[in-house]
């Protein structure tokens, strides 16, 4: 028979993972374990819609077979077998599903021990047999195959006969050498051990023959015989009472279950008892999945009923402002035999969803409070999705994204809650200060914020795309309303003060025309500013808008791009501002140079982008000459 190659990285990883000096090669077993559950569970999910699989639930079962004789460890499953096809599809090729990850911390070489991390499945038995059987009758079909390889050099598949679905795999243990005792793994206590460390929690039995003794009949003389024990407990481990569970299971079931291997930030066990009752248990991941904002990522819960999983990610359970979760979620109260269309629109998935949701916040926010740095991390990682959250869909959610959130504040250094930023204003100070802009130290020295601080008011300084939106969804926070200090009436002036700088600009109309006029279309209005500071002009944008939207859009949505008025504001107190207006009547070519360079300079500080940098070039080196 001709051996088929494995697909070309297989083998490479393959070769990789062989030879690797590995530590927690024990973990083989759970690997192998894992599959044959994966696969009871996909006949057990079957067996709810199709009667002829005429296997009741208590009959599903993995058993462990050890035989020194010949140096064998079979680790055999009843559930839903594997085609030829499914055989060279999932067997021939290493690099799939929880494999990636694997694939990509190898190629940055960071760790030996990836292996135990990631968990590479069915390869990891290779690591321990120098061959592996692999026997297996698809349910549904009347062929059996046997797929046969010593992991070197490819595999053979060829036809053979079993009785009922299900799979076997016989692996041939290598011999032992001085340093490694593969025999162990066929002696009653290691594999015993082995079950319980990494197992435990499988939710069907996993059996093995044992040898046990009892006085005979009749006689004072010991027998040995073999009997069927059940080494696992079946519990899983969302089912146990929290204090019984380690951190250490909690994180080992994570990295195996979803297949990250960076411990989870926290993790929430909950579970609720009511009109409808379910176990929850779910992760914060502490770093962000490449793909996580992308469309590619999926999320949602793991859905489990009555310990049988029925959806991989169900979405329903978890709303999208908080889709960084995983986790599995266990009711029995939900029929099995549902449907993903009537999942929709159940009624007791929805309590469930509402109730995961309280719970996710609350945890966060108990997070926030309690242990800030952890929650910084957090925040580091998917602080943006809670951005998003809130103003997704209008705002529909901002009631649990709100307190989550977290801006830097430019007078206490640091990220602050809006909470903390409102609880800590100045007195007199009315309004929450934001300012959006690219870049923190620019505009920490936007005159506003200089104006701000010097009246001791905090000013956030926003720096996402997404930032500005918060305030327009929000509208206000704790009664104070929001304002975006490099556009809106800063709100400092009294009612004196205005009534002053009305009349000044009324005695200056002559001059803010001239200006204006100068600049043309640049701008849409010229107007006096009391609060610049020690700047002579600043650019901001006509009411309601931002510069920011308008950068954003034209990256995000070219088609819709737009351009925002610009209104430059002069200080008439400044001299750069005096030596225009006194330019105006002397030499009126020049104010109008100076006109235009004041303009540039307040569209430079506004990190806009200059029209034309040639013009403005030629413009200083005339204004020296
Ligand atoms: P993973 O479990 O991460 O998908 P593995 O390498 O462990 O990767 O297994 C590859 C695939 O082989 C599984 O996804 C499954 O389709 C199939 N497989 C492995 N073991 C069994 C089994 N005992 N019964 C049925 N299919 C199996």
């Amino acid at each position: 028979m001709e051996k088929q190659q494995f697909k070309a990285e297989s083998q490479r990883l393959l070769d990789l993972m062989i030879n690797s000096i590995y530590t927690h090669r024990e973990i083989f077993l759970r690997e192998i374990i894992s599959n044959a559950s994966d696969a009871i569970d996909k006949l057990a999910y079957t067996a709810l819609t199709d009667d002829k699989v005429g296997i009741s639930r208590d009959q599903f079962a993995i058993t462990i077979t050890a035989d020194e004789n010949n140096r064998t460890l079979t680790v055999s499953d009843n559930g839903i077998g594997m085609s030829k096809e499914d055989m060279e599809e999932n067997l021939g090729t290493i690099a799939k599903s929880g494999s990636l990850g694997f694939k990509q911390a190898m190629e940055k070489q960071e760790d030996i021990d990836i292996i135990g991390q990631f968990g590479v499945g069915f390869y990891s038995a290779f690591m321990v047999a120098s061959s592996i059987t692999v026997i297996s009758k698809k349910y549904g079909e009347d062929k059996a195959w046997k797929w046969v390889s010593d992991g070197a050099d490819g595999y053979t598949i060829e036809e053979t006969t079993k009785d009922a679905p299900g799979t076997d795999i016989i692996m041939t243990l290598k011999d032992d050498t001085e340093e490694d005792k593969y025999s162990e793994y066929l002696e009653e206590y290691e594999i015993r051990a082995l079950v319980r460390k990494y197992s435990d929690y499988i939710r069907y039995p996993i059996k093995m023959e044992v040898s046990r003794s009892r006085k005979a009949e009749d006689s004072e003389e010991y027998e040995t015989y073999k009997e069927l024990e059940t080494l696992n407990s079946m519990v899983p481990i969302w089912q146990r009472a929290k204090k019984d569970v380690t951190e250490e299971e909690y994180e080992t079931f994570y990295r195996d279950k979803f297949f990250d291997y960076n411990k989870p930030l926290r993790t929430i066990h909950s579970s609720a008892e009511g009109s409808v009752s379910f176990k929850a248990l779910m992760y914060v991941p502490s770093k962000a999945p490449y793909d996580f904002y992308t469309k590619d990522f999926k999320h949602g819960l793991q859905l489990y009923s009555a310990g049988v999983m029925i959806m991989e990610n169900c979405e329903d359970l978890l709303p999208e402002h908080f889709r960084f979760v995983r986790g599995i979620v266990d009711s029995q109260d939900l029929s099995l035999n549902i449907s993903r269309e009537m999942l929709q629109h159940n009624r007791q998935l929805t309590i469930i969803a509402r109730n995961i949701e309280k719970k996710i916040k609350s945890e966060l926010k108990n997070m926030l409070e309690n242990d800030r740095e952890k929650y910084e991390e957090f925040y580091a990682a998917f602080g943006r999705q809670l951005k998003y959250g809130t103003v997704a869909e209008y705002g529909a959610h901002k009631d649990s994204c709100k307190d989550l959130l977290l801006f830097y504040s430019h007078k206490q250094g640091k990220l602050v809650s809006l909470k903390e930023y409102v609880e800590a204003m100045a007195e007199g100070q009315e309004k929450i200060y934001y300012v959006p802009g690219e870049n923190k130290d620019r505009l920490a020295k936007l005159p506003q914020v200089e104006a701000l601080s010097k009246k001791g008011y905090d000013v956030l300084l926003f720096t996402e795309d997404v930032d500005e939106f918060i305030p327009q969804t929000l509208m206000n926070y704790m009664e104070k309303s929001f304002c975006n200090a490099s556009s809106e009436d800063l709100g400092l002036q009294t009612e004196e003060e205005k009534k002053e700088a009305e009349e000044k600009a009324e005695a200056m109309k002559g001059f803010l025309t001239f200006v204006q006029e100068s600049l043309g279309e640049q701008v849409k209005e010229v107007k006096l500013s009391s609060n610049l500071g020690s700047h002579p002009v600043c650019m901001t944008p006509e009411a309601g808008m931002s510069f920011e939207m308008e950068k954003y859009m034209k990256k995000a949505n070219p088609e819709f791009a737009f351009s925002v008025g610009r209104i430059l504001e002069l200080n008439p107190d400044h001299e750069a501002v005096q030596a225009m207006q006194k330019a105006m009547t002397e030499d009126p070519l020049k104010a109008k140079d100076y006109a235009q360079l004041l303009c540039c300079q307040a569209q430079l500080m506004a990190e806009l982008p200059l029209e034309d940098p040639y013009a403005y070039t030629e413009l200083v080196c005339r204004l020296m000459k």
